[in-house]
């Protein structure tokens, strides 16, 4: 059964659509991340999935259950961080989490566990107001994951953290998901949910512009062969007589993004070289991706 269900959502603030018809589905063991730019709607997405947002349209459904005002029962089995990390300020790291887990009727040994997880005993006695910007949202992410829940929804988790929190972070999401633990967090980096998703929702002006399973992400890396002969023309010219399309690129170099030069790149060489016209340089280079990531966001825009 699917934990999370978002079919036909839709949020309209006045003029400004939200979100504008996006379905998604998040199968048990899953980390789904939904993955866009600034404004393109995943906050109001997850704000809608957690019950804080009425939709204009479509349903939201949470363990099979629509998610509603009184729809209770769903909340003990789910954690949740959403934009700006609000803890107690002048209450400390230990305090801001043993009153969760009252508010979660957990039992005070939960707060210990999470305090762990997040790596803040060092700062367990430190006021929130007193954290750095990492800490707060290791505090923020320590609340969601007071009490194991099933399912975490976390909106940017990544907020803040220096490069080691992000690995750090990055690790025990895995942990959690390869227990049991399924995922949805949203994010505007794709490079960073590349090592962490199993499943990437590309979501542009409220829309869903498509669904990547992680591992075929490769796939859809565009890649182009570039090569550079002492003579350029008389190496496309061969290239061309080879079948191949050779393009002059501004730094000089000849690219061919055909997939029989991008996959078999020694038969390109091998062309060259008996030809008479062998290459000083050639190398497949792939797209990096964030340039895939705005490629796919703009052919969602219809540009
Ligand atoms: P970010 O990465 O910047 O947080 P996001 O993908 O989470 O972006 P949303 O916060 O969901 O995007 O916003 C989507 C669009 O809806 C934006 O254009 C935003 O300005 C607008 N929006 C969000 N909340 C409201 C609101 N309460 N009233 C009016 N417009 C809103």
């Amino acid at each position: 059964m699917a934990v999370v269900q978002v079919a036909g959502l839709v949020k309209h603030y006045g003029a400004v659509k939200a979100v504008d018809g996006a379905s998604l589905t998040v199968a048990a063991g899953e980390i789904y991340a939904l993955l866009g730019l600034n404004g393109a709607g995943k906050t109001t997405t997850i704000r809608t999935l957690l019950g804080m947002i009425r939709p204009t349209a479509g349903s939201v459904r949470l363990f099979g259950t629509p998610v509603t005002a009184d729809a209770r029962s769903l909340w003990g089995r789910v954690g949740y961080l959403v934009e700006t990390p609000a803890a107690y300020p002048e209450l400390t790291v230990t305090e801001n989490l043993t009153l969760m887990a009252r508010l979660k009727h957990l039992p005070a040994a939960a707060v210990g566990n999470v305090v762990e997880q997040l790596g803040l005993r060092p700062y367990a006695a430190r006021r929130a107001r007193e954290l750095s910007l990492g800490n707060q949202q290791r505090l923020a992410l320590a609340k969601a994951l007071l009490g194991r829940p099933e399912l975490l929804v976390l909106d940017e988790p990544a907020n803040g953290l220096d490069p080691a929190g992000v690995t750090e972070i990055r690790q025990l999401l895995k942990t959690l998901a390869a227990q049991g633990t399924t995922i949805l967090l949203s994010s505007h980096i794709l490079a960073e949910v590349a090592k962490l998703a199993t499943r990437i929702g590309i979501i542009h002006a409220g829309r869903m512009v498509t669904e990547i399973a992680a591992a075929d992400l490769p796939h859809h890396v565009a890649r182009a062969l570039r090569v550079r002969c002492h003579d350029q023309d008389t190496a496309a010219r061969i290239l061309r007589q080879g079948g191949y399309q050779p393009l002059s690129n501004l730094d000089g170099m000849l690219s061919m993004t055909d997939e029989r030069a991008v996959w078999h790149p020694d038969e390109v060489a091998t062309l060259l070289v008996e030809s008479g016209c062998p290459p000083v340089h050639l190398a497949v280079a792939e797209e990096d991706l964030e340039t895939l990531f705005l490629r796919l966001t703009a052919r969602g825009a219809g540009a």
